[in-house]
C-alpha cells in the first residue's frame, strides 16, 4: 500500500491535457434488437448514452477534444432516413463544447458513401481522404487511421480501391456470402466483407508522420475503427492488414497508445513491443440507463482512461 502510494505521488497529478472517447453509438429509429450472436442492442437508447456522454464532458473538466470512434449509425437504419440519422447524431455532438474527431465505421457506410461521411464528419485531412492527425500539445500527436481505406463498402464499383478490396477477399474467403467465417480458421476469420484495410498510401504517410513524430520528440496516440491487436479484440473484428499496420508502428517507438471501437465487448493488452491496445465498449449495447463512455487524461509518461458505467477505466503506463 506505502509503495503504491509512493509510485503515484511520484507521478504528476495534473495531466498535460484531456479528451473525451465514445464508440459504436450505431443510432436507428428502431426498436431493439440483437448481434449475430444474441447480444442485445439497443437502437434507440444509445442517442440517450451519447447525450449524457456529452453532458459529462461538458461538465466534468476542460477536455481539449472528443474522439468518436466510428459506427455513428446502424446499418438497420432505413435508408431513406440514413442523413437525418447521421445529421441527429451529429447534432449531439456539436452540442460538446469543443472539437469533435470522427472516424468512418462499416454501419455508417451501409448508410452513406465514403466521400459523403468524409465531408459530413468535416475530416480534417488533406486530398479528401478519412485518415488525418493532429498535435493536441507539444508533447502528443493524434494520429486516426481510415479502417475502410481498401472496402468494398461506402465506394462506387468502379474505384480501384473497391477492386482491390474484392479481389482480396474473394482470395481469403470461400464463402459466397462474405461476411460469413464459415471455413476461416483463427485470425483467418477478419477476412469478412465488413471489415477493411488500410491501403499502401496511407501506410507510407503513416510511417512519414511517426517519422517526424520522432524527429520532433513527440508521443503518438493512434485511433482506428478495427482493432490492431489479437489479444485485445476477437479476431473477426481485426483490420485486415493489423500486421502491416503495427510493422509500422513498431519500426519506431512514439507510439504508446492505440484506441479503437468496432468490438463491442472492448478489450485490453500490452503487445510486444510495449505499445497499450485499448478496444472501448460500444453505447449501442448499453441497457437503458447504463452509460458507455469516457475520458481520457494525457500525462508525460501514461494515459488514464476514466470510464463511465460499463466503460472499464484503465491506467496505461509507458516508458516516457
Ligand atoms: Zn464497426
Amino acid at each position: 500500500m506505502a509503495s503504491t502510494n509512493g509510485l503515484s505521488n511520484a507521478r504528476a497529478t495534473h495531466p498535460l491535457f484531456s479528451f473525451g472517447v465514445i464508440t459504436d453509438v450505431q443510432y436507428a429509429d428502431i426498436p431493439d434488437g440483437h448481434s449475430f450472436l444474441g447480444v442485445p442492442r439497443y437502437y434507440r437508447h444509445s442517442i440517450q448514452v451519447l447525450r449524457r456522454a456529452v453532458n459529462h464532458w461538458n461538465n466534468i473538466k476542460k477536455l481539449k477534444f472528443s474522439m468518436n470512434f466510428g459506427d455513428i449509425v446502424d446499418g438497420f437504419c432505413p435508408r431513406d432516413n440514413s442523413l437525418a440519422a447521421v445529421q441527429k447524431v451529429l447534432d449531439e455532438f456539436h452540442n460538446f463544447n469543443g472539437p469533435v474527431y470522427h472516424m468512418i465505421g462499416n454501419h455508417c457506410l451501409y448508410n452513406l458513401p465514403h466521400s459523403d461521411l468524409t465531408a459530413l464528419f468535416k475530416i480534417p485531412s488533406l486530398h479528401g481522404e478519412a485518415y488525418y492527425e493532429f498535435s493536441p500539445s507539444p508533447e502528443y500527436r493524434f494520429v486516426s487511421l481510415d479502417a475502410y481505406d481498401i472496402s468494398v463498402l461506402g465506394r462506387p464499383r468502379d474505384d480501384p480501391r473497391a477492386a482491390v478490396a474484392l479481389r482480396f477477399l474473394e482470395d481469403k474467403n470461400p464463402n459466397i456470402d462474405k461476411n460469413s467465417p464459415v471455413g476461416l480458421a483463427g485470425l483467418e476469420k477478419r477476412f469478412l466483407m465488413f471489415n477493411g484495410a488500410v491501403g499502401k498510401e496511407q501506410l507510407l504517410w503513416l510511417d512519414n508522420v511517426l517519422k517526424e513524430s520522432t524527429e520532433q520528440g513527440q508521443k503518438v496516440i493512434v485511433g482506428c475503427h478495427l482493432p490492431l491487436n489479437p489479444n485485445s479484440a476477437t479476431a473477426a473484428s481485426l483490420l485486415w492488414n493489423y500486421e502491416e499496420v503495427m510493422e509500422v508502428i513498431h519500426r519506431y517507438k512514439c507510439v504508446k497508445v492505440c484506441f479503437a471501437g468496432h468490438d463491442h465487448k472492448g478489450g485490453y493488452s500490452v503487445d510486444s513491443h510495449g505499445v497499450h491496445h485499448r478496444v472501448l465498449e460500444a453505447a449501442l449495447e448499453c441497457p437503458p440507463g447504463s452509460d458507455a463512455f469516457g475520458y481520457v487524461d494525457v500525462y508525460h509518461d501514461r494515459l488514464s482512461l476514466v470510464g463511465a458505467d460499463r466503460m472499464v477505466s484503465t491506467e496505461m503506463i509507458f516508458e516516457s
